[in-house]
């Protein structure tokens, strides 16, 4: 058992101002033991928190300051906790701060860059890695991800989530037990056998939750998500089992209902997540006070699924996540204090093992007949059945195998069935006779064959031993050889299972010759009952990798240098009429997460041929080694020959020739090690982008949709406006919002905000205004409505008049910048705007 209070950990995230700083900092006690002091500035400090204070002193285990990479926080935080987790005792690492803090950051990872990968993926890839060295025992690891939004569970890996909203989906609900454990009714477990597996479950939960969140209902600052790795193992041949579990937890923003003052659904919502982490702190100050009996777990749904990471059987590490900036003060002194409470828990872990069921079962039964029998003797009673055949041939397996052991204090054990003693005396005796009666046959025989042998005469008794003698000779050379040959067959039966293994992993890489489909590991053990084509080509693309089936419709094959790349397209397209597409074009080209798209692909590419290079260094070293084994051979068989011919004992001596050949190959086979870790590592970096760029793809067309819907019906309510092109929304480009806030969403007009402007913001235009602009500015059309034939459906007009506005805004919005894309685009443009005559000018702008 391992006692240990709850570690507590400070991650400031980096500030966007320089001037930010000097409102905290961080040194050392006596004890060396980190110090976060949060200075209020003299402005706030007056009536402000506390107004007697302007400092607050906070210990941690550690604290890492804004340059703290994710690598760090890996190596420091959670790889000590998957390590506990890989011994046998459960752990949990949760992140508390307010919204925009870092909490997702630092638990999932930033969705732009491979290195910003958080402490999920991390910990999955050295979970695995371990697991894959360690032999000796039989794992098997199970994924879970559910997200509690106001109170109610969500399977975030529920298959049905494709075709129904959150709201139809069956609630995950807590069960507990006579023995007080809690299980989860309604959360799938999803076996992982390898990280790609793994990773692909954390992807398919996250992107279920992004679709699930609508911008009027911001969920993720508000919901609790819980992503666990179960492990089991196993030794051969034992009955014991050992589980454990790792939670890794994303909890809702911390920061408080008073302050937001909002009404209608989002006071609600915000008092629920208070109520929920409100709970949180009364169980952590209850488990903090001596003495307390009473611990409120079952008050909230979080703190019963939690209740073992929090003063139970769990080692367990808070991560605090400050935005350390002048208007968060509060909120950060509040997480602090937070943990600091948090700090004074204890918690006892123990190791989780069991004794597996079935061997249990296999054992009861051996020991209940073995009592029967036991009990028949001493109750005189008989038995009398006959015994069945499967029980005579056991027997006579038994007496064969007593009959052949050499060891005469070896014993027949047969229980103490009488009927079963007595059939061993029967078959013992029928094989006796059998015996003698062979036996007596084959003496006479052999008498009557030396009774007409003659005499050997001396001549040819020489001439006997001399062939003896000779064959002998021979014989002693035939054993050597074939000892040497043995060695030789063992030695490549080892080089061939090593080869094997590994091609066995270079199978699962996404670039074996000849296999350029196998770049996207389809999970083998996932449930297949998904058969809906979602709306998203994402999440068909997720979901078809998990069914087995890569569902092409959504998909473009890309050539990079002789290799396939699946790249999903941003899906939809073929259902899209003319306009939307176009202006899907449009908002991609200017949303800024474009750019992060535009990059990971550039890197990808990279990364491709970095891999396909070495794929293809490693087949020409496979090669070698292959050429240099069967040059090895070549030379043995050489020398055997050699010393057959020449009738001369193998030469004692080492040979040369084949000593250099040797260390050859140990050195290529060095190579092809390395070389394949290299190729593994940007396996999973290939793998890891893929999934971001899928992500960032379907927020675009999410954010897409939304505008799109948006535009559509208000066009669709006030027709008559339309005329007034002037009164177009803006196209979505707040370069702002792009800004990380730190601020609660729960702002009304925030949220507002957030429905009409999907977060796109422009590339930057380094351009200049210019006098052509100007005049080309005010030649962009302006067409009462009227003008525009309509068809007279009401989704088609909706399309034709939400695309003549987007036109017309982006229009308006890009040409004073310099003209780069006056308007060619694809034929869909021209197409339209013939049908559409006001629009035609639109088509040619120097007109
Ligand atoms: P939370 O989940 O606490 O609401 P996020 O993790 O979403 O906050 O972080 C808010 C924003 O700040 C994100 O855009 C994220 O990428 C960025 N961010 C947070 N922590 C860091 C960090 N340590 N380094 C760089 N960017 C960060
Ligand atoms: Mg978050």
């Amino acid at each position: 058992m391992v006692k240990q209070t709850i570690q507590i950990f400070a991650r400031v995230k980096p500030t966007v101002r320089k001037q930010q700083q000097g409102i905290y900092s961080i040194d050392e006690d006596e004890k060396l033991t980190p110090n976060l002091e949060i200075i209020l500035p003299r402005d706030l400090a007056d009536g402000f928190v506390n107004n007697k204070r302007e400092s607050y002193k906070f210990k941690f285990q550690k604290i890492f300051d804004q340059g703290a990479s994710q690598e760090t926080i890996f190596e420091n935080i959670a790889k000590p906790v998957a390590e506990s987790v890989l011994a046998g005792y459960n752990g949990t690492i949760f992140a508390y701060g307010q919204t925009g803090s870092g909490k997702t950051f630092t638990i999932t990872g930033g969705a732009e860059r491979y290195s910003d990968r958080g402490i999920i993926p991390r910990t999955l890839s050295y979970i695995f890695e371990q697991l894959q060295k360690d032999s000796s025992t039989i794992h098997t690891t199970h994924i879970s991800y559910l997200e509690i939004y106001n109170e109610c569970g969500y399977d975030l890996l529920d298959p049905r989530h494709e075709a129904s909203s959150l709201e139809d989906l069956p609630k995950v609900t807590i069960l507990e037990d006579p023995d007080q454990n809690i299980h989860l009714k309604n959360l799938s477990l999803h076996q992982a056998a390898t990280e790609e597996e793994a990773l692909n479950l954390l992807f398919l939960g996250d992107t279920n939750r992004m679709i699930a969140e609508t911008p009027m209902n911001q969920a993720s600052t508000r919901s609790h998500c819980i992503f666990t790795i179960h492990l089991s193992s196993k030794e051969p041949g034992s009955a014991t089992v050992r589980h454990a579990k790792l939670h890794l937890v994303d909890l809702a923003g911390s920061e408080r209902v008073a302050k937001t003052g909002v009404g209608g659904q989002l006071l609600t919502e915000a008092k629920y997540i208070n109520l929920s982490l409100h709970y949180l702190e009364q169980v952590i100050i209850a488990l903090s006070e001596k003495h307390r009996a009473h611990i409120p777990y079952r008050n909230s749904m979080m703190t019963s699924v939690l209740r073992d990471s929090l003063g139970g059987n769990c080692m367990t590490t808070m991560i605090a996540t400050l935005s350390l900036e002048k208007r968060n003060i509060d909120e950060s002194i509040s997480t602090c204090r937070f943990a600091q409470r948090v700090a004074l828990i204890k918690n006892e872990a123990v190791l989780n093992e069991e004794i597996d069921p079935r061997l249990m079962i296999i054992r009861l039964q051996k020991e209940i007949q073995e009592l029967k029998d036991e009990l028949a003797i001493f109750t005189g009673e008989q038995r009398t059945e006959a015994l069945s055949d499967a029980e005579l041939l056991q027997l006579e397996k038994l007496i064969t195998s007593f009959l052949d052991d050499q060891d005469p204090e070896s014993r027949l054990e047969v229980g103490t069935d009488m009927r079963k003693i007595h059939h061993c005396f029967h078959h013992l005796k029928k094989l006796l006779n059998d015996k003698k009666i062979h036996g007596k046959s084959t003496v006479s025989c052999e008498i009557k064959d030396q009774d007409c042998q003659e005499p050997l005469k001396e001549e040819e008794y020489k001439k006997l031993r001399d062939i003896l003698q000779q064959r002998d000779n021979e014989i002693n050379i035939l054993v050597n050889m074939l000892k040497k040959e043995k060695k030789k067959a063992q030695d490549a039966l080892h080089l061939s299972s090593m080869d094997r293994s590994e091609c066995r992993h270079s199978q699962s890489l996404p670039f074996p010759p000849g296999n350029p489909e196998g770049l996207r590991t389809l999970p083998s053990s996932a449930p297949k009952q998904i058969q809906d084509v979602s709306t998203f080509g994402y999440r068909s693309s997720l979901l078809h990798r998990k069914t087995g089936i890569l569902f092409w419709k959504f998909f473009i094959l890309e050539e990079v240098s002789g290799f396939h790349i699946i790249v999903s397209t941003t899906g939809m397209r073929e259902e899209m009429s003319l306009g939307r597409q176009e202006a899907f074009e449009i908002f991609k080209r200017d949303h800024a997460d474009s750019v992060t798209i535009e990059d990971n692909k550039q890197i990808l590419k990279q990364r491709f041929s970095e891999a396909k290079a070495l794929g293809e260094s490693i087949n020409e070293t496979r090669s070698k080694i292959g050429r240099l084994k069967e040059e090895i051979t070549q030379r043995h068989m050489q020398q055997v020959a050699l010393g057959v011919s020449e009738n001369i004992a193998m030469p004692s001596m080492p040979d040369l020739l084949e000593e250099k050949l040797r260390s050859q190959l140990e050195e290529e086979k060095r190579r092809y090690k390395t070389m394949f870790t290299h190729l593994k590592a940007l396996k999973v970096e290939i793998e890891h982008l893929q999934l971001l760029m899928d992500k960032a793809k379907m927020k675009l067309q999410k954010e897409f949709e939304a505008w799109w819907t948006e535009e559509a019906t208000s066009l669709q309510v006030n027709s008559p406006a339309v005329n007034s092109l002037s009164h177009v929304k803006p196209f979505p480009q707040t370069p702002e919002f792009q800004q990380e806030t730190s601020q609660p969403l729960f702002n009304k007009s925030n949220v507002n905000a957030r429905k009409i402007l999907p977060s796109p913001s422009p590339i930057p235009h380094s351009q200049e205004h210019n006098s052509t602009s100007a005049s080309l500015e005010s030649s962009v059309p302006e067409r009462p409505a009227s003008s525009v034939p309509l068809t007279g459906d009401s989704q088609t007009d909706s399309d034709i008049l939400a695309f003549i506005k987007a036109r017309q805004s982006i229009l308006q919005k890009k040409w004073p910048h310099g003209l780069e894309k006056p308007l060619g685009g694809p034929s869909g443009v021209c197409l339209l705007a013939s049908t559409v005559p006001a629009a035609g000018e639109l088509c040619s702008p120097n007109k």
